[in-house]
């Protein structure tokens, strides 16, 4: 179970406001996508539930146990960035297992869940090249590769398809919402594109920044076809494009 809450939380750098007053439950299994504009503080929600960053007041539980003070590598959080940094001189292998060698794990457990990655995401015939000797398309995959290969309950994505090109990036969502089918986790995916929100998402958390570090982020949340037609505010039925 990972289902993930946020309970009144809050988040200042440098006693400046940034998330406040944040109440949010997503469900075990759920694909949520957080929009919002630039600096409104959704990759800063991400990065507390994977403990890169505590939280001011409130909490965060995952699967029903408060995550405050928990270690990044005791939260089971697997994060997804735009940028994917694969090791040049490792093999696809050698990059999935990679996690798993950092954790200690025996070489026959690496081995066979290095495979098992790779079978999800079609990359078993790659697993010997090198990042060089494959597509954007492919290195991407392996990039997921080695989120899903430590069997994360969650993923975090933080608009990790925002550096590609148009036709990568249509290829790609349809590989994580492939993955989405294959493997059972909550996922959080972050982006400013309104197709992306709107085809993905389960529900959608619609986010804005604060007002000179007062008030809340969370201006709605909602299933894509209620926002679109039922939009709390202008502020959502602009970001969504609503005819309202
Ligand atoms: P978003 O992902 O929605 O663009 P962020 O969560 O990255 O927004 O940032 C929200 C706000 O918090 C921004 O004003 C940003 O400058 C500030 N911020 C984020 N991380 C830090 C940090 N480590 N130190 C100081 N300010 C930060
Ligand atoms: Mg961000």
């Amino acid at each position: 179970m990972a289902e993930i809450e946020f309970k009144s939380v809050a988040k200042s750098f440098d006693k400046v406001g940034v998330i406040a007053g944040l109440d949010l439950r997503v469900q075990d299994g759920e694909f949520i996508v957080f929009v919002g504009p630039s600096g409104c503080g959704k990759s800063t929600a991400l990065r507390m539930i994977a403990g890169l960053e505590e939280t001011t007041a409130g909490d965060i539980q995952i699967g029903g146990r408060s995550v405050t003070g928990l270690a990044p590598s005791d939260r089971n959080v697997a994060m997804v960035f735009q940028s994917y940094a694969l090791y040049p001189h490792m093999t696809v292998a050698g990059n999935i297992g990679f996690p798993l060698k950092m954790a200690g794990r025996p070489a026959a457990e690496i081995a066979l869940r290095v495979k098992e990655a790779a079978d999800v995401l079609d990359l078993g015939p790659y697993l010997g090249r090198r990042p060089a000797q494959l597509s954007g398309g492919q290195r991407q995959r392996v990039a997921l590769g080695r989120a899903i290969v430590r069997h994360p309950d969650v993923f975090l994505f933080d608009e990790p398809l925002s550096n590609l090109d148009a036709d990568l990036r249509v290829s790609m969502r349809g590989e994580i919402m492939r993955l989405r089918e294959r493997i059972r986790a909550t996922m959080i995916y972050v982006t400013h594109d309104q197709t992306e929100a709107m085809t993905m998402g389960d529900r959608i958390a619609v986010f804005a920044p604060l007002k000179d570090g007062h008030g809340r982020n969370l201006m709605q949340v909602g299933r894509p076809e209620e926002l679109y037609e039922r939009p709390a505010n202008l502020f959502v039925a602009r970001f969504l494009g609503s005819p309202k």
